[in-house]
């Protein structure tokens, strides 16, 4: 999805995040819509549009302005994002070859150098291609960058094992601890999550037959507190009890709902259905991570 340097909010340092398509999860809170599926897409920011045409002289498909009036017929093929003078036309999804991808992050390596930072995997969901995750945390890892993982939490822990070896910190999400809660906000149920919240202590790996052993990952308990979804106090300990049950040396992290993705549905002619969430103020985050701690967690802020 994209290649962003500079990020400070997504483990230590200065990072650049790889945001990797397609996700198993629709959370209807969503902010990057635009990763549910592995596929290349062009987005249409109207906002930005001034009618000039150049997008619909190139098209081959014949597609008009409005992009998702035509996005049936869009074969993605990026002709319309050159043209735009305005940036009004993106490629929002893009095919990356895995060593075109490693050169790019590489570029940044004098600020990972200096200020302690790396390369986050992040998406949609980064172990939906588990392959591709193989590769690149191999080859960052050989190349001596420090690596983290966001995730949701749902893969298949074993396939995708060797890259959360590799990893000095795996944010991992937790959003509600009601299976069917779980369900009906982001279609799938919880115990896959919880399962693999559990197997994290399992990863580390001591020195054995020549081989170089290493530590186990740092490992951050994410929940993203939507109002009028999960932020009852109840929620909140019981997940926290949970983390510090089966992962005692996990610390949790609470980030508050935003509704920036707005502007992504907008430009992939997604509808945005987000009625009757709300974003906990300050002083009511200040009280769930209270609650949280209250359960013997330490809480973590990297925003
Ligand atoms: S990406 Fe290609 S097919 Fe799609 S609207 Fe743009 S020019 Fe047309
Ligand atoms: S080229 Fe860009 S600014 Fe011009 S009409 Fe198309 S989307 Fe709008």
């Amino acid at each position: 999805m994209q290649i962003q340097p500079f990020s400070v909010n997504d483990g230590e340092g200065i990072r650049t995040n790889i945001f990797m398509a397609g996700c198993p999860l629709r959370c209807r809170w969503c902010s990057n819509p635009e990763g549910f599926e592995q596929k290349k897409l062009m987005g249409w920011h109207k906002r930005k549009c001034i009618g000039c045409g150049a997008c619909t002289a190139v098209c081959p498909q014949g597609i008009g302005i409005d992009l998702n009036a035509g996005r049936d017929r869009c074969t993605a093929c990026g002709a319309c994002a050159d043209a735009c003078p305005e940036e009004a036309r993106t490629r929002m999804v893009t095919l990356m070859d895995a060593d075109d991808v490693i050169r790019e992050v590489l570029k940044h390596r004098l600020f990972f150098s200096y200020s302690g930072g790396g390369v986050t995997f992040s998406g949609g969901e980064a172990t939906s291609q588990p392959e591709f995750l193989d590769y690149l945390s191999r080859e960052l890892y050989d190349a001596g960058c420090s690596i983290d993982l966001e995730s949701c939490g749902y893969f298949d822990f074993e396939l995708v094992r060797p890259s959360l070896e590799r990893m000095d910190l795996i944010f991992m999400d937790l959003k509600h601890m009601d299976p069917a809660v779980h369900k009906e906000f982001t279609g799938v149920s919880n115990e896959r999550i919880l399962e693999n919240i559990a197997r994290l202590v399992t990863l580390g790996r001591p020195a054995e037959n020549g081989a170089a052993g290493h530590g186990a990952p740092e490992t951050v308990i994410r929940i993203p507190v939507i109002g009028g979804v999960n932020n009852s106090e109840e929620n909140i300990a019981a997940s926290a009890a949970y983390v510090h049950d089966v992962l005692p040396a996990a610390k949790m992290e609470l980030l508050p709902y935003h509704s920036l993705g707005r502007i992504k549905y907008e430009a992939i002619g997604m509808p945005f259905d987000q009625e009757g969430f709300y974003t906990p103020d300050k002083e009511e985050m200040k009280k769930l991570r209270g609650i949280a701690a209250a359960q013997g967690v330490e809480i973590v802020d990297y925003r």
